[in-house]
């Protein structure tokens, strides 16, 4: 372990989405912030940032303002951790997300108070607020369901164009799909990121439109898999619209997705602008908190710590049972990093509904921290367990974000507002 302890003013334990934010938010305040995480499951994501869509669950009711979605939802879960953030924060929040994304290179789109439908890779169609710009041509075609043809690739497992145009075939009729070879790979398995860094060169753009021109015939727009470059994406996009003549857009593929991928590398890209001091692939493997309310946290990629670093302040996105914010043992739900007193079922026999497919959803993925108004992590009595230490993202109580499709919303919420709290 390094020699000297590094002193920091807030350190952000998680680099998933609320991780990410958090720092983000963070450097922008000009806060000295150092943060530790191994990928997060940002790289699993489909690039879609969900803010609120479904509620309640059970009823599946799908919402087009999410901002009335919102409402409804903290009427009827006070204590949903939307409700500890105002809806001009949470916006505040989308909007210097966006501006960082797209100065960095990412551009997203969405409608500020609406939101959209964009396309799954099975072809179902999903709620969603704002999307990678690679994929906005998608959400319009099916608004006004062009004629579009998919692309789908021989060898490239979890997208195919005719699941997608065969389940949508009711809702769209005028989806086509055809399923072509990749320009230099006629045989073998295909992987997404091996197909976007090959498409990062121009001379496989040229061949991949070549090869989907005989198909076109009709087609106002061409949807494929998310493949369209890792780095040059703005320009595999114009070069492939221009060599097919109409708008082309990505479709999420099945994790780990390119999109995700791009997001991760944005994030990790801007922050060296920043002077965030970031410890990649390492994890904080013990926290303790000083007489004076400091906190120690030693970091390191194994058992061994290799650093250790102070901080005046800690924020906890460290997500649930995935990002390994919380672990599921014999007997009960354990926060991982400080012990912290975590919202859960009494039993065990309790964490899961008898019906797997039960409408109300399992109650474990409603456990999780409790916190204060400033999103700090209570005790049974809702007193702080340290006065600034601060939770934010998936490890939050009361709320299931794959059910209500508020994701990315809810860690980039949340994170804004544990920053907030930590600065003021
Ligand atoms: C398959 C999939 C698809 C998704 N699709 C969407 C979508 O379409 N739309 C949407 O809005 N959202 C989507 N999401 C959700 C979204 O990406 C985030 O997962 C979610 O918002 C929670 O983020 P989080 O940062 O709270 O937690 P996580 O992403 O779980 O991140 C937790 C982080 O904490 C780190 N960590 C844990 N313990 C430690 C430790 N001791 N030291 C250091 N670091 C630690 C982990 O390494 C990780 O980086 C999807 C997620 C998945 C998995």
């Amino acid at each position: 372990m390094s020699k000297s302890t590094d002193t920091y003013e807030l350190a952000v334990i998680g680099t998933g989405m609320a991780g990410m934010a958090a720092t983000l938010f963070a450097a922008n305040r000009e806060i000295s912030v150092a943060q530790a995480g191994t990928t997060g499951e940002i790289i699993f994501a489909s690039g879609y940032f969900d803010l609120m869509g479904i509620h309640p669950p059970e009823e599946k009711k799908i919402w087009k303002d999410p901002w009335a979605a919102r409402d409804a939802l903290i009427r009827d879960i006070p204590n949903h951790p939307y409700a500890r953030v105002r809806q001009k924060d949470i916006l505040a929040a989308f909007e210097e997300i966006i501006s960082f994304l797209q100065e960095t290179g990412l551009q997203y789109c969405r409608m500020e108070s609406q939101n959209s439908q964009a396309l799954t890779p099975v072809g179902t169609v999903k709620t969603t607020y704002a999307v990678h710009h690679t994929m906005w041509a998608g959400v319009q075609a099916l608004a006004e369901k062009q004629p579009c043809l998919v692309v789908g690739f021989k060898g490239l497992k979890g997208f195919s164009a005719h699941q997608v145009a065969g389940n949508l075939q009711h809702k769209w009729p005028k989806l086509r799909a055809v399923r072509i070879p990749f320009p230099g790979r006629l045989e073998g398995e295909l992987y997404a990121e091996q197909m976007a860094r090959s498409l990062d060169f121009s001379g496989n753009r040229e061949k991949l439109a070549l090869a989907i021109q005989p198909h076109m015939k009709d087609a106002k727009v061409v949807g494929m898999p998310a493949i369209l470059g890792m780095y040059q994406t703005r320009d595999v996009l114009t070069d492939l619209e221009h060599h097919l003549g109409v708008p082309v857009f990505e479709i999420p593929t099945l994790p780990p997705s390119v999109p995700g991928l791009r997001l991760k590398e944005t994030f990790e890209q801007g922050f060296q602008k920043k002077a965030v001091q970031q410890f990649s692939q390492k994890r904080v493997l013990k926290a303790r908190s000083t007489p004076e309310g400091n906190f120690v946290l030693d970091i390191g990629s194994g058992e061994t710590p290799e650093h250790q670093i102070q901080a005046k302040g800690v924020i906890l996105a460290t997500g649930r049972f995935l990002g390994r914010g919380l672990s599921a043992e014999r007997k009960r739900i354990r926060e991982t990093l400080f012990d912290l007193p975590v919202f859960q079922p009494e039993t065990r026999p309790d964490w899961h509904r008898k019906d797997f497919l039960d409408s109300r959803g399992h109650p474990l993925n409603r456990a999780g921290l409790e916190t204060d108004d400033r999103l700090r992590p209570v005790d049974a009595s809702g007193k702080p367990m340290f006065q600034r230490l601060f939770a934010a993202g998936a490890i939050l109580a009361h709320q299931d974000w794959i059910r209500m499709k508020c994701g990315a919303g809810l860690a980039i919420a949340t994170a804004y507002k544990a920053v907030d709290a930590f600065w003021k």
